[in-house]
């Protein structure tokens, strides 16, 4: 999953993306607004965590900027100094799905990160099961039934990604920017993606049948859960 961190204290960007590096998101650094509504244009985030006072003006407005694009579902945390009940109030009104007063404990961050994805897709556990696969969002492991599935770290997030979009078509360009971050930086050509979607369709179908998992011709993959 992506994540966009908008914050202009370069120390706490830099914590906070090393912090949820380690628990396998994949993080942009947008240290102005400007950069940040560039970014926001262009890539769909699964999260954006945005800081209010930015040298060349107020998250409150990238906020009304991204609520006014449309199709976009990025989760927005508010992290800031500022404890007014009133900003809180203002940040939640406009949109946001959460709120952080600095300072904050990164493992609360990361937890509140978890109750919004569990929230958004329907998941009471962090643990859950599909066509007898139980995927391990803690431990980043997909077992069938008892037997581990030997996927690599991208096939896990692959997987993960399309079953808790269940039932979706998710494009190769949703996947590339989930899964591999800045579209921009990316050669748009290339078919990396189907790659690893061969090899994560392999393995799975080495334990079963998997004809729940579906490829959209020239648009992108689905799987289906009845
Ligand atoms: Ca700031």
């Amino acid at each position: 999953m992506n994540v966009l961190i908008i914050e202009d204290e370069k120390m706490l960007a830099l914590e906070i993306g090393d912090f949820l590096e380690k628990e396998g998101y994949l993080c942009e650094w947008a240290k102005t607004c400007e950069k940040a509504s560039e970014k926001i244009y262009v890539n769909s985030y699964d999260f954006i965590l945005l800081d209010l006072g930015l040298p060349d003006g107020d998250g409150f407005d990238l906020l009304k900027e991204l609520k006014a694009l449309d199709q976009r579902e990025d989760a927005v945390i508010i992290l800031t100094a500022r404890g007014a009940v009133e900003d809180r109030v203002r940040g939640l009104d406009l949109g946001a799905d959460d709120y952080l007063a600095k300072p904050f404990s990164l493992l609360e961050l990361s937890a509140r990160m978890q109750a919004i994805k569990r929230r958004r897709y329907k998941i009471s556990r962090n643990e859950f099961d599909i066509h007898g696969f139980s995927i391990d969002l803690h431990n980043k492991e997909v077992r069938f039934h008892t037997e581990k599935v030997p996927l690599t770290p991208k096939e896990f997030e692959i997987f993960h990604y399309l079953v808790l979009n269940k039932n979706r078509v998710i494009s190769r360009m949703q996947l590339t920017e989930h899964i591999w971050g800045d579209v921009l930086e990316i050669n748009s050509d290339s078919n990396f993606v189907d790659v690893h979607v061969k090899n994560l369709r392999k393995k799975l179908a080495a334990c079963t049948t998997t004809d729940w998992f579906e490829t959209i011709r020239s648009v992108g993959y689905k799987i289906n859960v009845t």
